[in-house]
């Protein structure tokens, strides 16, 4: 049951008219509680008040289906705002993006072009960290591309590896001379079981063998996981092996856990929220509620209060 509400969560976040007609709506079926808002302002005004809490945040201007030059344009300007706003508030914060929304299915030339304006910008602002989130299969390889060829100008860019697919062992190797900052992750996207693991178990136990490998290559790494087994095994690395606690950071999505990012930057380690905002946030939200369908509860509170 719980696969089946899975797959249909991951199918409506990928249908198009929905998608196109939640940015109409506004924050709607509870999606306030994962989404800081609509406007940069609601957004910078969530990351200051993690930040009193002890919490560094990065923050994404949510983006899918892009397929017009102008709204891929019209995303990077986005980006820019919110580099700008990142530096004149003076929060502790990065930003996160996907290269879709910069216009990848559209031309690699163009969101080639966009991510170096938002580098540019993320210099200019106090050298913001700006990371590339990883998107379904299809755009991974060409995303690890786009990296590569920003690596020989930039060293504000990192993008993420995701523990499901049986590359991913392979890339953080070939990622190692480079010594580029990696978010590790799970994985959130349907995949076919040519290219990804299918069983849980089987993630679970290469998410902590790509996590072993990248931290004893010496890198850094930002593990984004709400799994306390996968938290309990990095404090064991670290103690087993001495890994300083600057060599990576823990990171949660805004509005899930919140009681354990606290603690978490309680006990001393950095603990970086990634807060969604803006009016596309369909997908987003389809993609969480696949990932907890038990979080379908909130939903149906939100069908009634909104
Ligand atoms: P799971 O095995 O899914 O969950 C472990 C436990 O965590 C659960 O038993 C439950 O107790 C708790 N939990 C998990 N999810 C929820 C929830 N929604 N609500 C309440 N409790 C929950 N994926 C990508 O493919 N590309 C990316 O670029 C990417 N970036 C990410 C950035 C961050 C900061 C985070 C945290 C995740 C990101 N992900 C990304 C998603 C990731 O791949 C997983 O889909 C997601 O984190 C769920 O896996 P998990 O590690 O939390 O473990």
């Amino acid at each position: 049951m719980e696969q089946l509400m899975k797959d249909f969560f991951l199918f409506l976040s990928k249908n198009k008219t929905l998608n196109a007609a939640a940015k109409k709506w506004g924050l709607r079926f509870g999606a306030s509680r994962v989404v800081a808002g609509e406007t940069i302002a609601e957004a910078i005004n969530t990351v200051r008040q993690l930040n009193q809490k002890g919490l560094v945040c990065t923050l994404d201007h949510l983006g899918e289906f892009v397929y017009s030059v102008e709204e891929a344009n019209e995303s990077a300007d986005y980006c820019i705002k919110t580099l700008e706003a990142i530096h004149q508030s003076g929060v502790d914060c990065n930003l996160s993006l996907k290269m879709t929304q910069l216009g990848l299915d559209i031309s690699r030339e163009l969101c080639m072009n966009n991510m170096r304006r938002i580098l540019d910008a993320a210099k200019k602002n106090g050298n913001i960290f700006v990371r590339i989130d990883m998107e379904d299969y299809a755009h991974n390889e060409v995303t690890l591309e786009i990296l590569d060829e920003l690596l020989q100008d930039y060293d504000n860019v990192g993008t993420v590896i995701q523990a499901y697919l049986y590359k991913s062992a392979d890339d953080i190797e070939k990622l190692k001379e480079k010594k580029v900052n990696l978010r590790l992750v799970k994985g959130a996207y349907k995949e076919s079981p040519e290219v990804a693991f299918p069983n849980k178990a089987d993630v679970d136990e290469n998410y902590k063998k790509i996590i072993k490998q990248h931290l004893l290559n010496g890198c850094y790494a930002a593990i984004a996981t709400h799994d306390d087994n996968i938290i309990a095994y990095v404090k064991q690395l670290e103690k087993e092996y001495n890994i300083p606690r600057t060599q990576f950071e823990f990171q949660m999505l805004y509005g899930i856990r919140p009681q354990s990012q606290v603690e978490l930057a309680r006990e001393g380690y950095k603990m970086r929220v990634y807060v969604p905002y803006g009016n596309d946030w369909y997908g987003y939200f389809m993609r969480r509620l696949a990932e907890r369908p038990a979080n379908v509860a909130f939903v149906i509170k939100g069908l009634f209060s909104k």
